[in-house]
């Protein structure tokens, strides 16, 4: 049998030394095959499917509900971060859910005697003002007419009662239209709202118009079967979350990532059985891992996905401090291997700069990518941008940070309690990318492209490559590195993206 060129995998992350993402290459395919042939469907979990393989971290720098919304729209998911109240947080799961939807079911309605101003407050909380006015101001009341934008947008007079300013004359739907058949009467009603009434005249639920386009436009949306976004969030493995998870849960949470630094411990075991017999309809990331064992214990706890990293990450101090983890593409190729032959997917968290880095995260059997500092920068992260010599920059900053611990990000580490605190991470920052709806498409073409020099056409066959040792690598020298890279250039402008 003729040897093929290169090595496989397991010839090379099975050795004694740990190798990052650029200490190796991945040798070139076949292609009979475009880009856009390439399809980057994949599993965040057992259960949950994405259109697109990008995460974003749970970091107070990184995502809320606006992150969450944009990487939603292109396929992949955001989860929310946990440094704030249990109120804060169900509220910004909540903001991902109601950005788009099919039938509304739990639209938010006025009554005639509610004040402009109230229309005011639900558009400063959740961007929306067309509101259904029924008799008595709540669901499954007799609906009497309908405020929108156009009603109100030059009214001086905030005080004024809704009864003077909604319009009474109503194109309605009956309970029981399907939604499709409802999406028609919208398209050709030119209407923005189709309210759904039962035979008394109740409102039950509100169809918008909006999201017939916002369907149209990001046709990759990662969504739950109301059509809505799929939302996850995090928590720690602290008695605290339980009462985290019951809110979280009634903001209709798709999953929940349990962040801890080191998983493996009695604390996340006993949480995840915890959230499989009290919230069997929500799945469960584990982590974080980077051993074989860590992810046996986690998987037989009931994890339906595994978080994989320790200390790779851009603003992590944890392996010099601790002297624990591991490099981070052996800890992604040796778990993935050993969670996916369980039927667990697994995300590759943390030292991801660039779009070869995610190729090379998903050609190691990782099914998603978790990134912080590549998201951070964007105009969907938290936070306002300022300037440093005239570069334009946001502020990003470890979880394990002294700053992020100050203000209540501790519970990663097994530290809220501790006298004397040991950050585990810095606080700085990155540049401008501006906004995800650039960034996030950029990302994905150019992981098509990455695919079609490998040459297969999804993750599935980049896996079953990956195992029968058709995908092959080889390690890169320092000066190989180097070669890899811009270099002997005079002057050069770095690309905007990477
Ligand atoms: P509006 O015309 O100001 O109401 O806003 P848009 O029609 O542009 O956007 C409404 C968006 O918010 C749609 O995607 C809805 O699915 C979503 N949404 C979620 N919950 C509600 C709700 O209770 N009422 C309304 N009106 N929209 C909601
Ligand atoms: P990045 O994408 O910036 O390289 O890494 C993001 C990941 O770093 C996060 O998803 C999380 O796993 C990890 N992380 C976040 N904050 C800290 C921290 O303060 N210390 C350590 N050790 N890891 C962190």
């Amino acid at each position: 049998m003729q040897i093929k060129d290169g090595f496989s995998a397991e010839e090379i992350f099975t050795t004694p030394t740990g190798y990052a993402y650029n200490d190796f290459i991945i040798l070139p395919g076949y292609i009979d095959f475009a880009p856009d042939d390439v399809s980057l469907e994949t599993n965040l979990t057992r259960n949950i499917k994405l259109k697109s393989p990008l995460v974003s971290s749970p970091m107070d720098t990184v995502t809320e509900a606006e992150m969450a919304i944009a990487l939603a729209l292109w396929g992949g998911i955001g989860i929310i971060h946990y440094n704030n109240t249990i109120q804060q947080q169900a509220d910004l799961v909540s903001r991902v859910k109601r950005y788009e939807n099919g039938f509304i079911n739990k639209p938010l309605v006025l009554s005639p005697q509610h004040k402009i101003s109230d229309v005011d407050m639900i558009k400063a909380r959740y961007n929306f003002s067309g509101i259904p006015v029924t008799e008595d101001g709540k669901l499954n009341s007799r609906l009497v007419g309908m405020v929108t934008n156009r009603d109100i947008d030059f009214e001086k007079d905030r005080t004024k009662t809704l009864s003077e300013v909604m319009v009474k004359d109503l194109l309605t739907a009956r309970e029981g239209i399907t939604l499709s058949e409802a999406n028609n009467i919208l398209r050709t009603s030119k209407k923005g709202k189709l309210p759904i009434i039962d035979s008394e005249g109740r409102l039950v639920a509100l169809l918008s118009r909006s999201d017939l386009l916002k369907n149209r436009e990001f046709p990759l949306s990662t969504k739950d079967e109301k059509k809505q976004l799929r939302v996850g969030a995090a928590i720690s493995t602290k008695d605290e979350s339980k009462e985290r998870l019951a809110a979280l849960s009634e903001a209709g949470v798709d999953v929940v990532v349990i962040d801890s630094a080191q998983g493996n411990s009695i604390y996340q075991i006993e949480m995840i059985k915890y959230i499989k017999k009290n919230y069997p309809h929500i799945d469960i990331i584990g982590g974080n891992v980077v051993t074989e064992e860590q992810c046996e214990m986690l998987i037989k706890a009931g994890a339906d996905a595994l978080r994989i990293g320790m200390g790779p990450g851009s603003i992590c101090t944890t392996q010099t401090t601790m002297a624990v983890g591991r490099p981070q593409a052996t800890a992604v190729y040796r778990t993935a291997r050993y969670s996916n032959k369980q039927g667990v997917p697994v995300l590759a968290d943390g030292g991801i700069a660039n779009i070869g880095h995610i190729s090379k995260a998903l050609s190691l059997g990782a099914s998603t990518a978790m990134m912080g500092s590549m998201f951070a920068g964007t105009n969907e992260a938290p936070g306002e941008y300022f300037y440093d010599n005239g570069v334009r920059l946001k502020k990003y900053r470890g979880m394990a940070s002294m700053e992020a611990m100050e203000a209540g990000g501790n519970k990663r580490y097994f530290a809220e309690d501790a006298k004397i605190i040991v950050a585990q991470g810095v606080s700085g920052a990155v540049m401008d990318k501006g906004s995800m709806n650039d960034y996030a498409p950029y990302l994905l073409q150019g992981l098509k492209h990455s695919f079609q020099d490998i040459g297969v056409k999804n993750i599935k066959t980049l896996h079953e490559n990956l195992y029968s040792k058709e995908l092959r690598f080889e390690i890169r020298s320092a000066m190989a590195q180097r070669e890899g890279h811009v270099h002997d250039m005079y002057s050069y402008k770095e690309p905007q993206f990477m």
